[in-house]
């Protein structure tokens, strides 16, 4: 057997802890890198450097943003008396493309799964209420669009149920969405009906 080789196995590793890949892809890209010149090898290394440097979190929607106020939470296009609740920062620009909604966003960071012991706790609860409570202009309506599963369903019940007293229109995504779907591959004219029928 041939003898380990630390630097390889290391980046094999760190490979590894990405999602979706496993130790056959973590094994390619590391020989794969192997044979790039080092002008390659030094992009990457900024590439990974500067979206820690100088990527960051926008502190009114919590997405990633170069600027805080990240653009649509500064924009005065948009309607700020409309705030959209999303589970990850990347289902942003699904709802964008339908360009159906003109309103702001809020990251929740997940759902709620107590069996993968995600609670209330782990999501950015506090600061989506603290969101609502310091509107400039009050919120009118909460749009909840988290995917149409079982963890989508219940976190949506219990948003509904703790902004109540804050907002008095809370809607979700209308028909359209396939019980059990995911948001993430939804097409956009599915998305666009989902979200004008929104109830
Ligand atoms: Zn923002």
């Amino acid at each position: 057997m041939a003898q380990a080789i630390k630097p390889i196995e290391n980046l094999i590793e760190e490979f590894n802890k990405l999602p979706g890949i496993g130790p056959k892809s973590s094994e390619r890209f590391v020989y794969y890198l192997l044979q790039q010149p080092d002008s390659e090898i030094k992009k990457l290394i900024q590439a990974i450097e500067q979206l820690k440097n100088k990527v960051k979190r926008c502190s009114l929607c919590l997405t990633f943003s170069e600027i805080d106020p990240c653009p649509l939470c500064r924009s005065s296009q948009r309607d700020s008396a409309l705030l959209c609740v999303i589970a990850q920062p990347t289902q942003i620009q699904l709802i964008e493309k339908t360009g159906e909604y003109n309103g702001l966003y809020f990251v929740l960071g997940g759902v709620l799964n107590p069996i993968d012991g995600i609670t209330p706790e782990h999501l950015n609860i506090k600061q989506l209420m603290a969101r609502i409570k310091n509107s400039p202009k009050k919120i009118s309506e909460v749009i909840l669009a988290l995917n149409p599963d079982v963890e989508g369903e219940s976190t949506s019940i219990y948003l509904f149920k703790i902004l109540q007293p804050y907002v008095n229109k809370i809607t979700r995504l209308g028909k359209g969405m396939p019980v059990g779907g995911d948001l993430d591959y939804a097409d956009e004219i599915t998305l666009q009906n989902a979200l004008k029928s929104r109830n």
